[in-house]
């Protein structure tokens, strides 16, 4: 055996063992501490997109264990907020170190479940384990205010946590994601129902365990699994759940806004994206070409900020999709568990069907298939990384997102030209800008309709930064202090200095 088959075959092992409770027991709801199959007796399968075998059994629940889930939240909600800060931010350091612990657990997992490679979902783990430990520091911060002080009154502002909020995440790199959400909500104060997404149950569950192995009182934490349109909607709907923070689609997020109405929730929305990685002849064009292709083929390109869409100037046009059909052609599709893997099959083969259906799309609008546009023989919800080439901005390849590995090149003449195209869209997350003119950099960034835009550089994560999308690609921002605005209320008090003036009705 090479070196890769034997680490190939070690990490099955490994995972085999990790996946032995689960195909025992399957994945049941975790609800005031307690395991507990849906209230119904229901369960749905989950099945690895690796080879379409079943993984295991997972609860199905529906509006009467939202509601176990939802009163748990709620009676667990008056001591987490009232506990001294300080001890809220030894649980969370607590929950990264179970997850630091569990890393090589959780990655396998995650692999298994999702079809991501390995050498993305090892840093994947480690990264939500960042987000606790980032958010545990900001812990004692949450509640700071503001002093703006008035001829005849002292006001002072602070910050209360909005009470028990609903997480509902999907399947894309689910495990980093859960924690993104969850470690600001805890830390600033509120208690959770988590709804993991269907087709990527596992690592949610471990996820909460080591938060109640971390000494997390019960009901500060819910899990609930089952569908979107049963379990997602009856936890938007419910009276004791204050906010949703909601990560998905953009017609999922607007199906939200409408189903929270009558409660009148807050929302926050991650959504869709079709994001434009725009590249000018000045620009360093091997980085550029490294930058553009890590963007799109990395997590098989289900990444809500892939560079889906390449503008590129048409004097380097020819040369630059040249060398980015051959390594595209290069990339190598394998299991995930296999090291030297770099793009793992799709998540399910309803996705898989949907990312295919856009290889006749291209060829019926006129582009063509550079690269890919083909599915691998064999079991698993494979596909060839794909770039299409020859598109025009107002092609279904250049509006709509795909979610799966396939870029659509389309070259342009000018900036104004690229300006235009690159905001022609219903989507509005992120944007990649590559130049060594840093007045066109500054130019272009300013009238580019994102929310996170990146120079030079791929997408970089900070996690004092803001993220978030505009036009259809989301509403409100996560990161640094703007995730306590949606999880906590400002609260205004004002003192009175002196005896002011009181008008005197009636006197
Ligand atoms: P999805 O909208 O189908 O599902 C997401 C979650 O919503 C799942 O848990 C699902 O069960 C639940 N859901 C579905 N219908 C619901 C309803 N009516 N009420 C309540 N909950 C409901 O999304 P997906 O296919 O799992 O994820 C892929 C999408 O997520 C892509 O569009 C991607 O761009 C987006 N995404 C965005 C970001 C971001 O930060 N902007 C990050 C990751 C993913």
């Amino acid at each position: 055996m090479t070196d890769r088959q034997t680490a190939l075959a070690g990490n099955i092992d490994k995972l085999e063992k990790h996946l032995a409770r689960f195909r025992s027991h399957g994945i049941a709801n975790l609800i005031d501490g307690q395991s507990v199959q849906a209230h119904a007796g229901m369960s749905f399968e989950t099945h690895s997109p690796v080879d379409e075998t079943l993984i295991c059994r997972v609860a199905k629940s529906d509006a009467a264990d939202i509601d176990a889930a939802a009163q748990a939240a709620k009676k667990a909600f008056p001591a987490w907020r009232d506990m001294k800060a300080t001890e809220r931010k030894a649980i969370l350091h607590r929950i990264a170190d179970g997850i630091t612990a569990r890393a090589e657990e959780i990655a396998l997992c995650e692999c298994w479940d999702t079809g991501q490679a390995l050498r993305f979902m090892s840093k994947a783990a480690l990264r939500g384990a960042e987000n606790f430990r980032f958010f545990a520091d900001k812990a004692t911060s949450a509640r700071d205010g503001q002093t703006l002080p008035s001829p005849t009154l002292m006001n002072i502002t602070t910050r209360v946590p909005i009470g028990p909020v609903g997480i509902i995440t999907p399947w894309n790199t689910p495990f980093m994601l859960s924690t993104w959400k969850i470690a600001p909500a805890l830390a600033a104060g509120c208690t959770i129902v988590h709804k993991p997404a269907e087709f990527s149950p596992l690592t949610a569950r471990i996820l909460a365990e080591i938060a109640h192995e971390a000494g997390l009182p019960d009901g500060v934490w819910n899990l609930v699994n089952g569908y979107g349109e049963d379990a997602g909607k009856a936890l938007t709907e419910h009276p004791a759940i204050k906010a949703i923070a909601f990560v998905g689609e953009s017609r999922t997020g607007s199906m939200i806004m409408k189903q929270g109405a009558d409660t009148l929730k807050r929302v926050h929305f991650e959504l869709g994206g079709k994001n434009p990685v725009v590249v000018f002849d000045d620009a360093d064009l091997n980085r550029a070409l490294d930058a553009a292709i890590f963007m799109i083929y990395s997590l098989n390109g289900e990444r809500c900020t892939s560079s889906s869409r390449l503008l590129i100037q048409r004097s380097i046009a020819d040369e630059f999709l040249t060398k980015l059909k051959q390594r595209v052609d290069n990339i190598r599709v394998g299991h995930p568990l296999d090291p030297a893997t770099e793009m793992g099959p799709l998540i399910h083969s309803i996705h898989h069907e949907k990312v295919t259906s856009y290889f006749d799309i291209a060829r019926e609008e006129g582009a063509t298939i550079a690269a890919g546009g083909t599915v691998p023989e064999g079991p698993g919800h494979y596909v060839r990384p794909t770039l299409f080439t020859n598109a025009r901005p107002n092609m279904r390849i250049a509006q709509e997102e795909i979610f799966g590995p396939v870029l659509t090149a389309i070259a342009f003449d000018s900036e104004e030209e690229a300006l235009t195209i690159a905001n022609g869209i219903e989507y509005g997350l992120t944007g990649y800008i590559w130049t060594n003119d840093l007045s066109r950099s500054l130019r272009f960034a300013n009238q580019l309709e994102a929310g996170m835009i990146w120079v030079n550089s791929e997408n970089v994560r900070h996690l004092p930064t803001p993220f978030g999308g505009v036009k259809a690609s989301g509403i409100g921002r996560d990161g640094g202090d703007w995730s306590f605005d949606f999880y906590m209320e400002q609260k205004h008090i004002g003192l009175a200095l002196g005896q002011h003036a009181i008008p005197q009705l009636g006197a």
